[in-house]
């Protein structure tokens, strides 16, 4: 029996505009799970973030937060509700110390939680050593680490987390990617958009491919051969 879902997603579209970029998304996130989303460049997997985040608003159909629905509530009601995103590119506060950059994460916190100042510079020690250092003047692999710890100081139970190893050396991504069995041992679920198929079979319990607005393919690592992966991201033609 599978656990019941934390996320629960269902006919899904989303617009820009005259522009549609989700064409009935149907997805779900177990309590405890991690999955990834992987597909090419503009299908759509930013946009499903973003629109689960309440930072694009849907067009049609539901997302479910532990079976309350949350299509309507805005982004900020949505972090309260305990889904906390770490977006492409980092978005760091660049005048602003690592400490405040963490601290600012915390101004959206309701939930007791385990995810302290403490809790992230234990997952990433070097961020304790830097933790005076603007953001500005640190490594991009120490961003990263930044813009993860900031969304865990909200105490999510949902961490969404969109190409945190875009741009980053493989030694930097392995650290990276080192804390999730580490933040899903703390209870959080987890959604990670990755563009490297190698790096979302590892990490994930379960993996969703995207190709136009649509998924293509979704299933267990172990059961999703390579043909089937390369037919669903690049489509049979
Ligand atoms: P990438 O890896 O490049 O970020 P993606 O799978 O995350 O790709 P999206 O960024 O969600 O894809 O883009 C899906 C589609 O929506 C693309 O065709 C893209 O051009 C379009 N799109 C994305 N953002 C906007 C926007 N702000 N305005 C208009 N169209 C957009």
């Amino acid at each position: 029996t599978r656990a019941a879902p934390i996320i629960e997603i269902a006919r899904l579209t989303a617009h820009y505009g005259d522009f549609q970029a989700l064409f009935g998304v149907d997805m779900r996130l177990g309590v405890g799970e991690t999955i990834a989303i992987i597909g090419a460049n503009g299908a759509g997997k930013t946009t499903l973030m973003r629109t689960i985040a309440g930072i694009v608003s849907a067009s049609s159909g539901t997302i479910q937060l532990d079976g309350r629905p949350i299509t309507a509530l805005s982004a900020p009601e949505i972090v309260m509700a305990g889904v906390a995103m770490v977006p492409e590119g980092r978005k760091l506060f660049p005048s602003l110390s690592v400490e405040e950059n963490l601290l600012i994460g915390a101004y959206a916190r309701k939930a007791a939680g385990d995810w302290t100042l403490d809790a992230v510079y234990g997952l990433f020690p070097i961020l304790r050593e830097r933790r005076n250092s603007p953001g500005t003047a640190l490594s991009g692999g120490q961003q990263q680490m930044v813009a993860i710890g900031r969304a865990l100081m909200s105490n999510p139970r949902v961490l969404l987390c969109d190409e945190i190893s875009l741009g980053l050396a493989p030694v930097v991504i392995r650290d990276i990617y080192a804390a999730v069995p580490k933040i899903k041992a703390s209870g959080t679920s987890i959604v990670v958009v990755e563009q490297d198929v190698g790096q979302a079979l590892q990490i994930a319990d379960r993996v969703y491919c995207m190709m136009e607005g649509r998924v293509t393919l979704e299933g267990s690592p172990a059961d999703l051969s390579r043909a089937a992966i390369h037919d669903a991201y690049f489509g049979v033609s």
